[in-house]
């Protein structure tokens, strides 16, 4: 297999985009994988910020942190990604080089807790004006559920319509499963 799966595309994006020392947000924090991956890749001068309305989301994340050692690396807020921009300090704005959404449930969590388009697509923004040029923001769309089929239309009908100036927007999708799997849309400001 060559072609890269849709979570290791994910992963290999934001190593592009994240080095040593930066400032970057995991919008879905939920079990925590992808903070700790982004702990990881920012190095310990560092630093990740967390955002999920999940409590059980958030102690799965600071367990696997600790587990790890990488708990100094991440700060983690109980409240909607909609509000980035209120909870991340304003030294850092303009400095974020990575971002990553992974939309939909929680995975063995309560499937009735969904992210919704209308603050999906503000915390897209409030990200985009703060990242860094070049810095990316990686939304892995989960469509399989009802809403995350409404969802997955009206982030791409946004993303098709950012301003070519402005960001390059990638979308990569295996065309021929089954199932509604998983895709990607990538935003690069410029
Ligand atoms: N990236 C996670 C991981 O590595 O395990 C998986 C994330 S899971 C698919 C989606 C998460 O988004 C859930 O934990 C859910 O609580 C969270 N969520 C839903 N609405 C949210 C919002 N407005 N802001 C932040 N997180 C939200």
């Amino acid at each position: 297999m060559k072609l890269e799966r849709i979570l290791p595309f994910a992963k290999i994006l934001l190593e592009k985009a994240v080095s040593p020392g930066d400032i970057v947000i995991d919008a879905t924090v939920g079990n925590g994988h992808d903070t700790v991956f982004l702990a990881d890749l920012v190095g310990e001068n560092g630093k990740v910020f967390g955002f999920d309305i999940q409590e059980a989301a958030l102690e799965s994340c600071m367990e696997k942190l600790v587990k790890r050692g990488l708990e100094k690396r991440a700060a983690l807020f109980k409240t909607g990604h909609q509000n980035t921009k209120a909870w991340i300090p304003p030294e850092f704005h303009g400095r974020i080089s990575g971002a990553i959404f992974n939309l939909g449930y929680l995975p063995g969590g309560d499937k009735s807790i969904v992210t919704i388009p209308d603050t999906t697509i503000a915390a897209v923004e409030q990200i985009f004006n703060m990242l860094s040029p070049q810095g990316v923001i990686v939304i892995v769309i989960y469509h399989g559920h009802p809403e995350g089929s409404a969802e997955k239309d009206i982030l791409l009908q946004y993303a098709e319509t950012l301003p070519q100036d402005k960001a390059h927007v990638l979308r990569y999708q295996f065309i021929n499963q089954k199932n509604s799997p998983p895709f990607i849309v990538a935003i690069e400001k410029r």
